[in-house]
């Protein structure tokens, strides 16, 4: 089919597993592009330690700017130091272009058993504050500070997303989620936020659980919850977690979203232990795509690659280790090209 428009994307790879994810992502979406009619232009840049070595700058300022035309990013994930060393790309990305609300639907893939079928949830996490700012200190030797930022304006625009999210899709239930009960000041205005947005919304249903029990909630009976809407550092959590309710971290994607720019990614580190193995899964990438699909209103595309992942995982022939298969990155990749050329 003849390209009738042409998308600009940013496209980050990362490193550890994001290369190959972010290749496997690419390949698919050319394809699902050629046929219906879409383009796309990808704007390459590396971030992180790659960068620093190729530019000396962890973020090059090209790709700032590129992210500011595009306004839309793909990006891999990308290795941040444990207890040292340069701050986290994604974070400093996530607060330069105020991308303030983090997007992860967590939805089981047809035909993968797991320990909880059925699951449909999504979490609402707030991307900018909390103890993301990165504001430590050392007061003396021995006693550090880490500030925890949480602000009006913060949680109740992220409260505003979520509820005008559950109305738009017809969502029925809301839970913040806090330790308001310790941290009486900064999650207790979390929670007023959200109450004062709730109120605009009688047909959404609002409760408020505390995380530690949240977490034990999730695993006895995960069924309960329609949108968990978090704070940064719970929701970085409870992603996690969720994850693992429908396959694990090689399945989940999830969206930055601002006013002005996206970065779509998958809720997944580098994984540096089965980085360039040809092992990572790379379907929380391509369902990242998907979103970013969606988000720039290429639907026919965005439901091509959709449907073909479905199909791939409904026949279980060509699934990566992560969710019990024996194939790789490429060969996975390959099958889900091969489903969108003969859909069942
Ligand atoms: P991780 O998500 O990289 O890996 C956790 C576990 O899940 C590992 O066993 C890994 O093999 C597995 N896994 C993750 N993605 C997978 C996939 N696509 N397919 C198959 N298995 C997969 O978490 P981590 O090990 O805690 O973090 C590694 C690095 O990633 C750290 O430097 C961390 O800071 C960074 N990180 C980056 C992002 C991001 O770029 N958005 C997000 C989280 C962590």
């Amino acid at each position: 089919m003849a390209v009738e428009r042409t998308h600009k994307i940013t496209l980050i790879p990362g490193d550890g597993i994001g290369p190959e994810v972010s290749a496997a992502t690419v390949k698919i979406l050319e394809v699902a592009g050629a046929a219906t009619g879409v383009g796309f232009e990808w704007h390459r840049f590396a971030a992180g330690a790659e960068a620093f070595e190729q530019t000396r700058e962890y973020i090059p300022k090209a790709l700032y700017e590129s992210i500011e035309q595009n306004r839309v990013a793909l990006k891999g994930p990308v290795t941040t130091p444990i207890g040292g060393g340069f701050s986290s790309i994604n974070v400093t990305l996530r607060k330069k272009f105020d991308l303030f609300a983090n997007f992860r639907p967590v939805k089981n893939l047809p035909g993968l058993a797991t320990k909880y079928p059925d699951i449909d949830l999504v979490i609402v996490r707030e991307n900018t504050e909390d103890l993301y700012s990165g504001l430590e200190h050392e007061i003396v030797p021995g006693v550090v500070q880490s500030l925890k930022i949480i602000t009006d304006k913060g949680s109740t625009r992220i409260a505003q997303f979520a509820f005008d999210y559950a109305r738009k899709h017809g969502r029925k239930k809301i839970h913040a989620i806090h330790k308001a009960n310790i941290m009486k000041l900064s999650d207790g205005l979390f929670l007023r936020c959200c109450r004062r947005v709730g109120e605009g919304f009688p047909e959404v249903e609002y409760q408020e659980h505390i995380v530690d029990n949240t977490c034990m909630q999730l695993v006895l009976n995960p069924y309960q919850y329609d949108i968990l809407l978090t704070e940064n550092l719970y929701g970085d959590i409870l992603s996690d977690l969720c994850s693992a309710f429908v396959g694990g971290l090689g399945l989940v994607p999830g969206a930055n979203l601002g006013h002005e720019c996206s970065i779509f990614e998958a809720v997944h580190g580098s994984a540096p232990d089965i980085a360039g193995k040809d092992m990572a899964n790379p379907t929380a990438l391509v369902q990242s795509a998907v979103l970013m699909l969606h988000h720039i209103n290429e639907r026919a595309t965005a439901e091509l690659v959709q449907t073909a992942i479905e199909q791939v995982y409904r026949e279980g022939k060509t699934l990566t280790r992560d969710v019990g298969g024996q194939s790789g990155t490429k060969e996975f990749a390959d099958a889900v090209l091969e489903a969108m050329a003969s859909p069942a």
